[in-house]
């Protein structure tokens, strides 16, 4: 079974996904996680984010590979471990320039499509359920208030011990700026597909969006 995940920065996408993945035995692919990466080759390789040969030959050199570890997903490129990496404000605030290239796209999409293979997968991004995964038996696009998500991703910050340097106003700002950014780009912007259910998160809790989504996943099983 293939369960597409959708929706704008920071609206839970990843933190449902992986609960669903582990209630499920299901395996989990974080697309966001593998655009960054990407990013970070860019920058290591002192590269200039809109230069799509250059970062395509140094991801063809370094790699990219996901793996997971005790339970956590975890990146890696170059033989090191960049899980921490891909989610400094830099690479939140470059990844969706390199995103938007489409020889980094089409290599992304080929990726996640071989990954998914054979196996049952919840799969979270911008477009896997209009381009990665079109066939997927569930599609769910989630939202939630830019504030709301903002507030969220400032405890978030808070409950891993990261001092954030940035008020909630300015992350607002900058989660806002990078869904504009991902929703017109040419290729594949992030939009809901026509067959997926939408589910706005902003007074939900975790718990409840999963119960919501783990029924929608029992109804298809049904079927
Ligand atoms: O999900 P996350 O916020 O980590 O994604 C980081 C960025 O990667 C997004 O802002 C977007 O530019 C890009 N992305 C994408 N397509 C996906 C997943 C992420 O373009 N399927």
């Amino acid at each position: 079974m293939q369960v597409a995940i959708d929706g704008p920065a920071s609206a839970g996408k990843s933190t449902v996904a992986k609960l669903i993945a582990n209630k499920l035995d299901f395996v989990y692919i974080d697309t966001g996680a593998m655009y960054r990466a990407c990013t970070v080759i860019a920058r290591n390789n002192h590269l200039d984010y809109g230069d799509e040969d250059a970062i395509i030959k140094a991801i063809d050199k370094d790699g990219i590979e996901l793996k997971s570890e005790n339970g956590e997903q975890k990146v890696y490129s170059a033989g090191k471990d960049i899980s921490l990496e891909i989610r400094t404000p830099e690479i939140s605030a470059n990844v969706s320039q390199v995103s938007a290239l489409p020889k980094i796209r089409k290599k992304m999409v080929a990726l996640q499509r071989k990954m998914s293979g054979q196996v049952d997968v919840i799969m979270d991004g911008r477009d896997i359920g209009t381009t990665v995964l079109p066939n997927a038996e569930v599609k769910i696009f989630l939202v939630a208030s830019a504030r709301s998500r903002a507030e969220r991703r400032m405890k978030d910050f808070k409950q891993r011990g990261i001092e954030s340097t940035q008020t909630v106003e300015q992350i607002e700002k900058d989660i806002a700026e990078r869904d504009y950014k991902d929703s017109h780009r040419k290729i594949s912007p992030l939009r809901r597909a026509e067959d997926a259910i939408e589910i706005d998160t902003t007074n939900m809790s975790i718990d409840q969006v999963v119960e919501r989504i783990l029924a929608e996943i029992e109804k298809n099983k049904k079927k």
